[in-house]
């Protein structure tokens, strides 16, 4: 229980002003026009609300003056008026940032869900016959022919592709996967748990660093359902390691009659070997490679929309089309409109490279990263003068969201060196301007990775640091 108020609360209590005073103070009054009044009485009342439990809890009789409230309706009306969610720069230098969003869309993509989202579409009719249709077909075809599978389907995101799989074809059955696998993606994926989830029966083979053929070989019995193998996507296992060949595994599934599925996490469709960047397969070599099921992100490498794409032979694909879990996963029609326009520029690889900004951004060179660096350093020194110091410097950069891990790519980044305020304090207002500019802070300095900025962010970013600057104390 609250102790009563003391005479000094009391005395604080009384002096705040009411609601229809505060009302009329001259920085609330512009916003009387553009605001209903109910939800302007609201937002002070809330403000008065919470300046009153100040008063009694912290027994803060310190005086706030009604300016101050009225700042603070002020702020709360914004809160509610403005977007939460909203663009920001990542200059990060990590190209897949899970708390930014992760891919960034095509022009192309981000135009294709815009006009499916102003208007009725045939996202489950079928324009030729006049017929219902499935909103797998928009995106199917183009998968098979992309990645050479028999069948495809997408879902909500990755982690519920691989939770369909082992609830559809191992329920109440056997999986064999290595203990080397066992892994715990960001965000609580762990394929322990989601084994459990899904009623299948988990059977470790091997050891944290190595599992041999024999070792699954030897536990595949009639209760297997299904073999597993799971790209370990946050982390690199180095030394004295070995992993069942993805042959061996497709031969032993063969053999057997039961379905191998590989969850490959990210999935590439682009071959980055061929430009020396990691060792990923891409996807399409694992279904040539035989694998019955693949499943993998739409918003890691491939650079398209959050989805979950499945992708294998027919047989097993029909029986998750059909599964009841199927319509609790499903993919909205912006989703698929985004990741049709992703997957079409796929059909020419160099399209793709060009103009899905992941694959745009993993494989900028760093000689043009230096130029753009130096570019927004002219912009920049005549907004900073000296407020700050400015460098740019050499430095890693690396693909993020659990893609290519231990990969890292030679970047440049502007360095802001503050000379007024400190470098924690730049920080924050960066990150709470109208657009927030999110760099990364090392001692003394704040780095801008040019790496995973466009130049098309460039005036916004000038923007937000004349903001800063205006505010005098960074
Ligand atoms: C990222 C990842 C997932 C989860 O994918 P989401 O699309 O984020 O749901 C599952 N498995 C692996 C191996 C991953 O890397």
């Amino acid at each position: 229980m609250n102790p009563l108020p003391t005479q000094e609360q009391q005395q604080a209590l009384r002096r705040l002003p009411a609601v229809h005073r505060l009302l009329e103070h001259p920085i609330v009054k512009p916003y009387h026009d553009r605001i209903p009044h109910s939800y302007l009485s609201q937002c002070t009342a809330d403000v008065l609300a919470m300046r009153r439990r100040e008063i009694l809890e912290h027994s803060l009789p310190g005086e706030v003056s009604e300016t101050d409230l009225a700042d603070r309706v002020v702020q709360n009306l914004r809160r509610w008026a403005e977007p939460r969610l909203k663009p920001s720069v990542n200059a990060t230098g990590i190209i897949l940032h899970t708390n930014l969003g992760r891919a960034v869309l095509s022009e192309e993509a981000a135009d294709a869900i815009s006009r499916i989202a102003r208007s009725a579409s045939n996202l489950e009719y079928r324009l030729e016959e006049g017929e219902r249709g499935s909103r797998q077909d928009h995106v199917e075809e183009l998968l098979q022919r992309l990645t050479g599978a028999e069948a495809a389907m997408v879902v909500n995101n990755n982690a519920a592709a691989v939770f369909l799989v082992l609830r559809a074809l191992a329920e109440g059955k056997k999986v064999i996967v290595s203990r080397g696998q066992l892994v715990e993606i960001g965000g609580s994926f762990r394929v322990s748990e989601i084994m459990r989830e899904s009623g299948a029966r988990l059977v470790e083979v091997g050891t944290t660093n190595k599992t041999r053929e024999r070792d699954v070989a030897e536990a595949i019995t009639e209760e297997t359902g299904l073999l597993l193998k799971v790209h370990t996507s946050n982390f690199k296992i180095i030394g004295f390691t070995e992993e069942v060949p993805r042959k061996a595994m497709v031969h032993l599934a063969d053999q057997n009659g039961i379905p191998f599925f590989e969850d490959l996490g990210s999935g590439v469709l682009y071959d980055l070997k061929k430009h020396g960047i990691g060792d990923e397969p891409t996807v399409q070599e694992c279904v040539r490679a035989g694998v019955d099921l693949l499943s993998f992100s739409g918003d890691k490498l491939l650079g398209g929309p959050q989805a979950g794409i499945i992708v294998g032979r027919k047989e097993w694909i029909q029986r998750l089309k059909r599964h009841q879990l199927a319509r609790s996963l499903r993919v909205d029609k912006f989703t698929l409109a985004g990741l049709e326009s992703t997957l079409r520029h796929y059909l020419n690889p160099e399209e793709a490279a060009q103009k899905i900004p992941t694959l745009h951004q993993i494989l900028k060179p760093a000689e043009k990263l230096q130029k753009q660096a130096e570019q927004l350093k002219q912009l920049l020194s005549p907004e900073i003068g000296d407020f700050a110091h400015l460098e740019v410097i050499p430095s890693q950069s690396e693909v993020g969201g659990g893609s290519l891990p231990g990969v890292e790519m030679p970047t440049y980044c502007l360095a802001v060196t503050p000379v007024k305020g400190s470098v924690t304090g730049w920080e924050k207002k960066l990150r709470q301007a109208e657009t927030p500019v999110i760099g990364r802070v090392s001692k003394d300095k704040l780095f801008f990775d040019l790496r995973t900025m466009e130049e098309a962010d460039f005036p916004r970013v000038v923007q937000t640091f004349r903001e800063v600057i205006a505010t005098g104390e960074a």
